[in-house]
């Protein structure tokens, strides 16, 4: 892989990516408004290294100044990459130059960052940071597609609210990153942690600091893009890439977000209804949240959410991806008949049922894990039993 051809103007950066999966070059760009973008070539390699890896790359070849720190941490990247994804090769990188590290320049060392969705993690990560956060982000081509510019929009007006509510600037970046990868959900679950280090590194001319708030905490790690041991392998002299949260629980950070009048008006989990201030109160985030807010008698106060949570509504979620949340609230006290419906989702999840919709597909894809299930209980009783 080779990445040539840096352009940098006011509010944007690009180079040209040319690989096996881009053979006529890709052009990649980060464009922001809010701040002005750094002129060296860090911000690419935590954007082209894994997929570098993944794509059977034997060289990254960068035509631009590159962190001498951020050069020598590389190998430790590639050993966490390499144990979370065995088919992912060593990559060699070379940069034009391994410039010396400067510490941040003044009006930078002042500013520091987080990431903004308007989620759980960001809001708590936010309020824990009050006091020395000086600046929020909020991505387009991220978990928004580029082409939904009506929802970027709608989200962006809101980040807007919550940054002046909190006396802080909110920066908006977009990027064609996730055209250049053109991967699957799956591997997005890897990737997300370089693009916002990426954005990060572009930064460090005005931050000091980018602050990602985590998704798990440190009790449920497992790989995962944005992880306490990668994030702040990326930092350099100029800029501290940090993993911030992960020692709170998520009813800790909700815990946290309830006591905060202005985040509990502001608070929007739910990726439906992009021109409403309200979640839809239906989805697994959105029945996540409210029961966090319920076991913390917070739910009533709660303006963006409906009050009432259906049961119905919880048995029908596939709790594959999130089961690790739903186990949190069974060490709460739990309304018995919500603690059951819980569960029982959790444990459907775990055995790879899915959720019950109500349809002959949800109901036969549930019979097909039930059978497999007392099959393979079948077989390696017969097999304790032996010959
Ligand atoms: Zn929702």
């Amino acid at each position: 892989m080779k990445i040539v051809s840096f352009r940098r103007a006011d509010s944007f950066v690009s180079s040209k990516i040319v690989s096996s999966r881009h053979p006529e070059g890709f052009e990649l760009y980060f464009e922001f408004s809010g701040a002005e973008p750094a002129g060296d070539g860090n911000w690419v390699v935590p954007a082209a290294l894994l997929p570098a890896m993944v794509w059977g790359e034997e060289e990254l070849e960068i035509d631009a100044p590159v962190s001498a720190t951020l050069l020598a941490n590389l190998p430790a990247i590639q050993d966490l990459y390499q144990s979370w994804l065995p088919g992912a090769g060593r990559v060699a990188v070379h940069a034009a130059e391994a410039a010396g590290d400067s510490t941040p320049e003044a009006g930078a060392a002042r500013n520091s960052a987080s990431f903004f969705s308007g989620g759980v993690d960001s809001l708590f990560t936010l309020i824990k940071n009050r006091e020395t956060l000086t600046h929020l982000i909020l991505v387009h081509g991220f978990d928004v597609a580029l082409c939904e510019e009506n929802y970027f929009r709608a989200l962006r007006a809101r980040a807007e609210n919550v940054a002046g509510a909190f006396r802080k600037r909110l920066i908006a970046a977009r990027t064609n990153v996730r055209e250049f990868y053109g991967q699957t959900h799956d591997q997005w679950t890897y990737y997300h942690g370089g693009v916002l280090a990426a954005i990060g590194l572009c930064l460090s001319d005005c931050l000091s600091a980018v602050l990602i708030g985590s998704t798990y905490s440190l009790a449920q790690l497992h790989p995962w893009g944005s992880h306490p041991l990668i994030d702040p392998l990326w930092s350099t002299g100029a800029l501290r890439v940090v993993h911030d949260g992960a020692e709170a629980a998520r009813m800790r950070k909700i815990e946290v977000i309830a006591r905060e009048p202005a985040a509990l008006r502001m608070l929007r989990v739910c990726g439906g209804q992009p021109d409403s201030e309200m979640n839809c109160g239906q989805c697994e985030k959105c029945l996540r949240t409210m029961i966090g807010l319920q076991l913390l008698g917070r739910l009533d106060e709660c303006p963006t959410f409906p009050h009432h949570i259906d049961l119905r509504r919880i048995r029908r979620l596939d709790l594959t991806e999130s089961s690790l949340f739903w186990r949190e609230f069974l060490g709460f006290p739990v309304d018995p008949s919500l603690r059951r419906t819980i569960e029982s989702a959790v444990r459907a999840a775990e055995m790879g049922f899915g959720g019950d919709y109500g349809t002959w597909k949800s109901k036969a894809r549930r019979t097909l894990a039930l059978t497999k299930h007392i099959r393979a209980d079948l077989i390696a009783g017969l097999r304790m039993l032996g010959p």
